[in-house]
């Protein structure tokens, strides 16, 4: 297969239209056959129930190439079961979870010559999702919806290496105790951009999210969720005390890698905003990058530092940073059935 002519070591992260993307509708109570498209557009009544009460939710995973001439995912399985999770939510009928995993298959094979070859550090980055496209105008689920998988290019979401980023805490809240937090829709960012805007015109990186009831413990960032080391060397993850942090699928592998592969202790508890100078590593995790460092979390008049301030990443996240991007890689061998075989390079 010939590769596109692109200059994939120049590649951003931003959106680069490929040949093809996925569709399916739902109508009359059932998903229709789907297929791929060569269109890149969507037509919608201006009724539909995404435009006016955002019913939407979406996923993102990568596609990638291997050193030994594979185009792979990384668990896409958890894309599909968190998806129908995300769906159920906001009352949208899920796209079953092997169907879901054949449209992801069906779209990298017809996009391989867009996958960015091995060593370049990018990836084909896929992004499902669905939306009410029924023209309903008083508040209630919608009877129509499109589910559709988009595919872009994307080089390496930092260029240059993961440089440790400095956080604020926002003085808004991302998620309601038991609201939406947990699921992976859309409306969980429109309210983020003020906040993020905030934090970056005040020359941070990226706002951080306490818990809303009592503002005592941190939640995550607008797309990342948050980990700690303590200085026993042990993982410290946080979690929600109201369900309102989105399970990370990159966040649940690197405590799966450090407890089964390092040997680690982890702790999975609510982590207080007071206690972060009893931790030595923190770290942003996601899709995008695995782990960034982050070098300091300021709230007002107080500032945590992680590392010494170093601008690397601390050993303990770097150990385990470097252990599931081997797993990704098919350099070391991981718990079976996380790398999934797509095609050929
Ligand atoms: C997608 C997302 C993450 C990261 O999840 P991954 O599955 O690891 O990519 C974290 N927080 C929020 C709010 C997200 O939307």
């Amino acid at each position: 297969m010939e590769k596109k002519d692109i200059d994939w070591e120049a590649l951003d992260f931003g959106y680069h239209q490929t040949d093809y993307s996925y569709v399916c509708d739902y109508e009359r109570g059932a998903w229709g056959e789907g297929g791929l498209t060569t269109s890149h557009t969507v037509t919608l009544s201006e009724c539909a129930t995404v435009l006016h009460y955002c019913q939407e939710v979406f996923e993102g995973l990568k596609a990638y190439s291997t050193q030994d001439g594979r185009i792979v995912c990384f668990r896409p399985d958890l894309n599909a079961e968190r998806m129908e999770e995300s769906a159920r939510r906001l009352i949208m009928p899920p796209f079953p979870k092997e169907r879901f995993l054949e449209a992801v298959r069906e779209v990298i094979k017809a996009n391989a010559a867009w996958v960015p070859p091995f060593g370049t550090g990018g990836s084909l980055y896929l992004r499902p999702f669905m939306f009410g496209t029924g023209d309903t105008l008083g508040v209630r689920p919608s009877s129509a919806y499109q589910f559709r998988i988009l595919a872009t290019p994307v080089g390496p979401y930092f260029k240059g290496g993961v440089a440790p980023v400095r956080i604020i805490v926002s003085d808004y809240d991302r998620a309601a105790p038991h609201g939406t937090g947990s699921v992976k829709a859309g409306l969980n960012y429109a309210m983020s951009l003020w906040p993020h805007e905030m934090a970056t015109s005040q020359g941070y990186d990226e706002a951080l999210y306490l818990d809303a009831a009592t503002r005592t413990f941190v939640e995550e960032t607008g797309g990342a969720n948050v980990i700690f080391v303590d200085f026993d060397g042990r993982l410290v993850v946080a979690k929600s005390v109201s369900n309102s942090i989105l399970p990370s699928i990159t966040r649940r592998s690197l405590v799966t890698v450090a407890r089964e592969m390092l040997g680690m202790e982890v702790i999975e508890r609510p982590v207080r905003f007071d206690e972060l100078g009893n931790f030595a590593e923190c770290g942003l995790c996601g899709t995008a990058t695995v782990i960034v460092p982050v070098e300091s979390i300021c709230d007002y008049d107080t500032e945590y530092v992680f590392n010494g301030g170093s601008d690397e990443m601390g050993p303990v996240l770097g150990k385990l940073r470097e252990t599931l991007l081997g797993i990704q890689e098919g350099v070391i061998e991981g718990p079976e059935g996380w790398v999934v075989e797509i095609c050929k390079a």
